[in-house]
């Protein structure tokens, strides 16, 4: 069986693995990291060929000619709410260029929530909901053996002009993420990690899971609401380190690994324990993850003795009010506190704020502006608030009224950038994108930050932290100009 794992063509640099998918204001370029865990799978038995079209700026008729010289029996693509239309269409173009024996499956968010306007479209034949790799390995077994579909759990499909949905698919546990092998190796032998970039890791960098799901329940956040669910399941230590110490020795130019699980920080004995090990094994490469406020000092600083670099943190609002609003579950105190126990442990801060979320007004914008300058975090990223189909934000914006459109496809402007589409009473979607513009730009291009630039560019690692900055400081400025 040969199968094709695509990462679909849309606007150059589109992240589909991104939390709010977009073209990245800093030149930012995720990996296609969930078909790239698909592919590990499903590499182990079948001739596969993975390939990005964003990150090789192929369009479709590159993406055809490609199909075309491979021949595979099943295609994989991937989707996103903002370019779900787009991807459908790439799947129609392949079928009528290709031809009618190909059968093309939809995975990603929008799979568990649109699965029925999707399997109406001439495209697709087969859509994966929510966490799929175990489904997408079953299927190409299956298909492989000509036998049917009708016990593969997490699909839905069509048979007869029908649209039949299969139960779903139990979300892997721990012991399950220790048999799939390293994303890492998928990464060497597919893609050039010289493509990928992220505006707060060393250049160049890999992105890993050590676990996946999340059990908070903010309600904007899409991850756990319409792909990997709210229970959190990791890998083992050992799989982990043995995974960094695979990169330490088959890639040596990469300089940093992000863990991309929602909230790497969550369970502190698994951190200590693996701090501990990393050391033990006398690894050397940089690492960096996502963490959440609550995070405490002597762990913050036992992460950086062993070598972690960064932390992106999901601070969201200045104000209380909303944060009770969202389920956030932390407080303004706390993130003044989180901010300053990072900076004591010496560790750098991706700071994450929205503007937009419910009950955001004039006034707690201000509050967002207040403590982004009393938390100074070393990289600010400022969203728009975007309300994702399957989330408890979509649904409330719904009822409410506050939504400008339902059709996700118009959540980004021609230049592929985050969109308001919600106007609230208060606020209206002009002014959330205006305050988004203007925070950012005070902040990256006030004399305050020069400090906070030079801070980074005096550590270990100063000429990559240079080149980082540089990079993401000229992606910046062109999206200032509106290039
Ligand atoms: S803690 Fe982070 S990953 Fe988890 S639900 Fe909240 S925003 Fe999402």
């Amino acid at each position: 069986m040969k199968v094709y794992m695509l990462n679909p063509p849309y606007m150059p640099h589109f992240g589909r693995g991104m939390r709010w998918q977009d073209t990245g204001r800093g030149g930012t370029l995720y990996y296609p990291i969930w078909l790239s865990y698909a592919t590990a799978l499903v590499n182990k038995k079948h001739e596969t060929r993975l390939v990005d079209a964003p990150a090789w700026n192929w369009d479709r008729n590159d993406v055809i000619d490609d199909v075309k010289k491979f021949k595979p029996n099943l295609i994989v693509m991937d989707s996103s709410f903002p370019s779900l239309n787009n991807d459908i269409e790439v799947a129609e173009s392949i079928k009528q260029s290709y031809g009618a024996d190909l059968k093309i499956v939809l995975v990603g968010p929008p799979a568990s929530q649109f699965s029925n306007e999707i399997l109406n479209s001439d495209g697709i034949d087969i859509v994966a909901r929510l966490e799929y790799d175990s489904t997408i390995e079953e299927l190409a077994d299956r298909l492989e053996n000509e036998e049917n579909l009708e016990d593969i759990k997490g699909i839905s499909y069509k048979e007869n002009g029908e649209i039949i949905h299969n139960p779903d698919r139990e979300f892997t546990n721990s012991e399950d993420l220790d048999k799939i092998p390293f994303v890492s190796k998928v990464y060497k032998e597919h893609l050039n990690v010289k493509d990928y970039f992220l505006g707060s890791s060393l250049y160049p960098e890999i992105q890993i899971f050590t676990g996946r799901g999340c059990p908070f329940h903010c309600t904007f956040c899409s991850w756990p609401q319409t792909l990997m669910g709210r229970k959190y399941r990791v890998r083992s230590v050992k799989n982990v380190l043995d995974e960094l110490e695979w990169i330490q020795n088959n890639l040596p130019e990469v300089k940093e690994v992000f863990f991309e699980d929602d909230t790497f920080t969550i369970d502190k004995k698994r951190v200590l324990e693996f701090c501990q090990q990393y050391r033990e094994r006398g690894l050397q490469v940089t690492w960096a993850c996502n963490a959440r406020v609550g995070l405490d000092y002597e762990t913050m600083k036992e992460m950086k003795e062993s070598n972690c670099r960064l932390l992106i943190v999901g601070y969201e609002s200045g104000n209380d009010e909303i944060l009770k609003n969202i389920k956030k579950g932390i407080t303004v105190e706390e993130i003044k506190n989180f901010a300053e126990d990072a900076k004591r442990a010496g560790l750098l801060v991706h700071g994450d704020f929205i503007i937009g979320l419910p009950g955001e007004t004039k006034q707690t914008i201000e509050n967002t502006k207040k403590l982004i300058k009393e938390t100074k975090s070393d990289i600010l990223q400022v969203s728009v608030a975007s309300p994702f189909p399957g989330t408890e934000f979509y649904e409330w914006c719904k009822e409410e009224g506050f939504l400008i459109t339902e059709d996700p496809n118009e959540y980004l402007d021609e230049n592929g950038h985050q969109k308001a589409i919600i106007t609230y009473p208060e606020i209206t979607n002009e002014e959330i994108t205006e305050a988004v513009n203007g925070i950012l730009k005070n902040y990256y291009l006030s004399l305050d930050y020069i400090p906070r630039a030079f801070r980074q560019i005096l550590r270990k690692q100063g000429l990559a932290e240079m080149q980082r900055l540089l990079y993401s400081a000229k992606m910046f400025l062109n999206y200032l100009r509106g290039d």
